[in-house]
């Protein structure tokens, strides 16, 4: 498939293979210099360290084509150091942060037809991700390690565009206490594809995960942090916990809320009573992918906790926040320091 087949407006959130990965393997102690790679296969050893023990982990960031026609990325350095942080958790050998920035520009660089164009509400997925790659049967880490940047056009992540969503309350557990909550692993996927399975078979959109020790605070969903408004859209509230995974997108939305929108951000535990007792007018699921969905409703077993905002739009404080943050992405208003990485 070439990009001048692709109706940028109707992409879905699959993969499409592009022209050229980024590929660098760990071995004898050290990276090697890297390079693009037209070859979209791995081969590697039927025991290798992530088909056995599951040592992988990873991260997403997009790249936009902005209003003048520009091809920008969201602050890839933070990415670089997430990933860097998932490294030492998992006793993996972190790829320098400052070439994890250099190969995501390359391999922008190198499939720039494939960026969709600015108000296709596509974008271009960059996935890093790094894996132990030689044998291992006895329980340690791998001794050698690839890391690979591939990069693929997707469009909105939920299909009813900017539609409120509907969550449910799981009776699993993403993350324990002193877990892996907090750093991107593939495992932390892995345990939940059953439980969205589910919730999905039971008609809701994503899974509102509460602390595994005491089932009273609000944590995440399976793939983005979770942000509330008060306060007649004065107050940003945002659940805190070592098991959240530190999503961007939410940090860059605490920053705007305070510094652009002039609100007051709160970044607390959060009881999910709080939140079945109607103290939050507007709820939102934030991340890349699905940059701010709005929540409508939380199905807790059948008993249904009404978000003020309700399910028919998107809340106005969590609009005013959608469209700053898209604003700053898409070029269309000033960013914050450092916030946008032109690849050139
Ligand atoms: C990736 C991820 C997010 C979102 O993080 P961003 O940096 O905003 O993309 C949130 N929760 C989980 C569990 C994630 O893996």
């Amino acid at each position: 498939m070439s990009p001048k087949d692709i109706d940028w407006k109707s992409l879905d959130f699959n993969y499409r293979e592009t022209d050229y990965s980024y590929v660098s393997m760990y071995k004898d102690g050290k990276w090697d210099d890297g390079e693009l790679t037209k070859d979209h296969t791995v081969t590697i050893s039927e025991c290798s360290g992530v088909l056995q023990y599951s040592q992988s982990c990873f991260e997403g960031l997009k790249a936009y084509t902005t209003e003048d026609g520009r091809i920008v990325c969201f602050r890839p350095d933070m990415n670089a150091k997430r990933m860097h942080d998932s490294c030492l958790r998992l006793e993996m050998p972190p790829f320098p942060e400052d070439r994890f920035v250099d190969a995501v520009e390359k391999v922008v660089k190198a499939n720039k037809d494939w960026v969709p164009p600015y108000g296709s509400g596509a974008t271009l997925y960059i996935r890093p991700y790094m894996f132990g790659f030689n044998p291992v049967i006895g329980v340690k880490p791998a001794d050698e390690y690839m890391f690979r940047i591939l990069v693929t056009p997707v469009g909105p992540y939920f299909k009813g565009g900017m539609k409120p969503v509907e969550v449910t309350i799981p009776d699993f557990d993403r993350a324990a206490p002193h877990g892996t909550g907090g750093i991107k692993a593939g495992l932390n996927y892995a345990m939940s594809l059953h439980p969205i399975m589910e919730a999905h078979r039971n008609g809701f959109n994503e899974n509102m995960y509460l602390d595994p020790a005491t089932r009273t605070k609000v944590e995440e969903t399976g793939g983005a942090n979770i942000i509330f408004i008060k306060d007649n859209g004065k107050t940003l509230v945002t659940p805190k916990s070592d098991s959240i995974l530190p999503s961007i997108t939410r940090r860059s939305i605490c920053y705007i809320a305070e510094n652009i929108l002039g609100m007051k951000v709160e970044h607390r535990e959060v009881f999910f009573r709080e939140v079945a007792e109607g103290e939050f007018d507007e709820m939102g699921l934030c991340g890349t992918a699905a940059v701010i969905s709005p929540v409508g409703q939380i199905n807790d077993h059948g008993n249904i906790i009404h978000i003020k905002a309700g399910m028919e739009e998107m809340g106005p404080a969590t609009r005013k926040l959608y469209d700053t943050l898209t604003g700053i992405q898409m070029g269309r208003l000033p960013a914050p320091e450092g916030w946008i990485y032109e690849i050139k």
